[in-house]
């Protein structure tokens, strides 16, 4: 059913993103992979997805903190692909870090990352979806969009601020067969958690191994981190028919973290 569709995954050069493209060329569909790292890794990920799962694969470098280049990016997935059937939001950074010693420019940054490149790549994918009467965005979230964790500020609110897009988007072209949802992952063990480590050991005074067991995992009830194959098979499922009434809402994969 998505076979010979072209879905855009920002942040998709590494973690969740990574594994939600991987989940989508295993559905037969053309890919905008994109975010930042090694040249020759990145190269290795693209043409590997395409002689893997027989998929057109391009990469776009843009920096989701800068709005020229993203629509630079959705100009030219069109221009290649002929429209934007899948959108999917994920590109996002991570800071941790006391309110009052928060530093700006990563407020700034994270806000910019996490929610406001959200508003860029939907505000040109609608109209394609709208046109083909068909379309599909799925906005990596957090449990983070639903409650809060001390010294995440500017995530809690980049991510409680993309539940609201999220609902606002879904509302706007509900009659037009384009959903809107959001995946609110809990912990995945990713390099975004990872490099968190050591700065939340820092900030609550205790060991690293004390964080992945008394903070992060403490939080889920499975105590289990979520793998980026479950996030992956929930975005393929909002791409199915399935799904289509599925619209405005989040779906929680968190290991029942939002329950208690
Ligand atoms: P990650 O660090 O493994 O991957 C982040 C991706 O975003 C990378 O490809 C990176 O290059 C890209 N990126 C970062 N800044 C960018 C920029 N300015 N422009 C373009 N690309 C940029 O992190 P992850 O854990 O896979 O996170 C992906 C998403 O999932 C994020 O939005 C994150 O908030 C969300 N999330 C993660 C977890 C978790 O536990 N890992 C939980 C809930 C939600």
């Amino acid at each position: 059913m998505l076979k010979g569709k072209c879905a855009v995954v920002t942040g998709s050069t590494s973690g969740i993103g990574l594994g939600i493209a991987e989940g989508f060329a295993a559905e037969g569909v053309n890919l905008v992979i994109n975010g930042f790292g090694d040249a020759a890794e990145i190269e290795g990920i693209r043409a590997g997805l395409e002689k893997k799962f027989g998929v057109k694969v391009i990469y776009d470098g843009a920096d989701m903190s800068k709005p020229e280049q993203i629509e630079a990016m959705m100009d030219n997935a069109a221009k290649v692909f002929g429209g934007v059937d899948i959108l999917v939001n994920n590109a996002g950074i991570q800071h941790v870090c006391p309110v009052e010693e928060f530093p700006t420019a990563k407020w700034d940054a994270i806000i910019a990352i996490n929610m406001s490149s959200a508003f860029h790549t939907t505000k040109k994918a609608v109209p394609y979806m709208k046109s083909k009467g068909w379309g599909r965005i799925i906005n990596v979230a957090s449990a983070h969009a639903m409650v809060a964790s001390p010294f995440k500020s500017a995530y809690c609110a980049s991510k409680h601020g993309v539940m609201g897009f999220t609902k606002t988007v879904a509302l706007e072209v509900a009659e037009k067969g384009v959903t809107c949802n959001a995946i609110c992952p809990g912990y995945v063990l990713t390099p975004l958690v990872e490099k968190q480590i050591p700065d939340t050991a820092k900030a609550r005074g205790i060991t690293e191994e004390q964080v992945k067991r008394d903070v992060l995992l403490a939080a889920q009830p499975t105590k289990q981190f979520v793998t980026t194959k479950q996030v992956a098979g929930t975005a393929v499922f909002l791409c199915s028919d399935a799904a289509a009434s599925i619209t405005g809402t989040n779906i929680m994969v968190e290991g029942g973290w939002t329950a208690h």
